[in-house]
């Protein structure tokens, strides 16, 4: 019989170059995702992507955690798709419950209410707990102890193009300790009163805030208002020394205190984000442009046509949320004198 002819692409220098084991060294680092038993194949899908685009080469480990154990089937999945070490962990009942300082009666008065004026996850405990939990206690949890830093990752997002470096170790090498692709701005609703509480924490605890901070991010009038802008947490790349330090867990004590979380629907994101707004210098906040990422509803698709083709992309450069009206990026470049990538102007509308 002839014989099925090779493609000779796959042969060719390009491929060859990134298909085996990166060189360098590893950081302490991990990628993290919460979870439920029923998101399996929501993340095989991120997992298979994060593998494909990145992780075959670099092989980290990665921490899952869940307010339930994890079942046979989502462990062999999830474990058949790492190429790094898996772990497993179960939250202790104190992270993802009520606390006994929040009044039970007021908060469902609130989620009847906020579902009345049907606002997004506004019935909803579980996501309050969740939204806490992630705000407060995944960094602590006795699997993450071993790790520096940290990778979020959702079920059922996408990565579009190749990752050529190890994101951790150019966050280790460049000082940064928190990291974002999209931004934009909060639903009002959900956190009506947060800044009240931010600036009671300014008052209390002038020493954890930063001199040269990223204010102008999250304020237009230096502090009074919050714009509500925020980076979107379902990705992020960060410091869990950060988030471990005595700024940030008094920062989140002082929020969790004042009860938002369960009296309104207080997210992660706009918490993460004002922590690493107030709490970190200007240069430790960075924006990977060329990590491309969607999840539900948002895309980000890297500014810049030879760094897309480079990076063999497959996103659709009309699909970038960066530029657009309801997207803080911009925002982030201007407070930080960044000259946006070019090919920026062709995208804002
Ligand atoms: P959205 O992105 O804000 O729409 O919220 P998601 O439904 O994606 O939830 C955010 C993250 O928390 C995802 O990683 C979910 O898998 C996870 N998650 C949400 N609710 C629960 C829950 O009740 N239990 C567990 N273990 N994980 C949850
Ligand atoms: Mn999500």
């Amino acid at each position: 019989p002839k014989l099925y002819p090779m493609p000779m692409s796959a042969a060719d220098e390009g491929w060859n170059s990134l298909s085996g084991i990166a060189d360098g060294p590893r950081m302490n680092a991990t990628f993290v995702t919460l979870a439920r038993n029923s998101d399996i194949w929501e993340i095989a899908r991120s997992i298979r992507q994060i593998e494909d685009r990145f992780n075959r080469r670099y092989n980290y480990d990665w921490v899952f955690l869940n307010d339930k154990p994890f079942d046979a089937t989502f462990k062999k999945i999830t474990s058949s798709l790492v190429s790094g070490k898996t772990h497993y962990g179960e939250i202790p009942k104190e992270h993802w419950s009520f606390p006994d300082f929040i009044d039970q009666e007021k908060a469902k008065k609130v989620r009847e209410d906020m579902k009345q004026r049907k606002i997004i996850y506004g019935d909803s405990v579980s996501y309050r707990h969740m939204c806490r939990f992630e705000s407060g206690f995944f960094f602590r949890q006795p699997l993450m102890m071993n790790y520096d830093y940290y990778w979020r990752v959702e079920p059922s997002v996408e990565l579009f193009c190749d990752i050529h470096y190890d994101p951790f170790r150019f966050m280790k090498e460049n000082g940064k300790k928190y990291s974002f692709v999209l931004s934009l701005y909060e639903y009002v609703e959900t956190i009506p009163t947060l800044w009240d509480s931010v600036k009671k924490f300014m008052t209390n605890h002038p020493e954890h805030i930063v001199e040269d901070n990223s204010m102008g991010f999250l304020s237009d009038d230096g502090g009074e208002t919050y714009n509500h802008c925020h980076f979107w947490s379902n990705f992020e790349v960060g410091d869990l020394n950060w988030l471990r330090s005595k700024a940030y867990t008094d920062f989140f004590e002082s929020l969790d205190q004042d009860g938002g979380f369960f009296y309104e629907r207080w997210g992660d994101a706009p918490v993460h984000s004002i922590a690493a707004g107030l709490l970190l210098k200007k240069e430790e906040v960075h924006f990977f442009n060329d990590i491309a990422y969607y999840h539900v509803p948002f895309t980000h698709c890297p500014t810049g046509e030879k760094l897309r083709t480079e990076l063999r992309c497959h996103c659709n450069p009309k699909d970038n949320f960066d530029w657009k009206g309801y997207s803080c990026t911009s925002r982030y470049f201007d407070i930080n004198g960044l000259s946006k990538p070019e090919g920026w102007e062709n995208q804002s509308d």
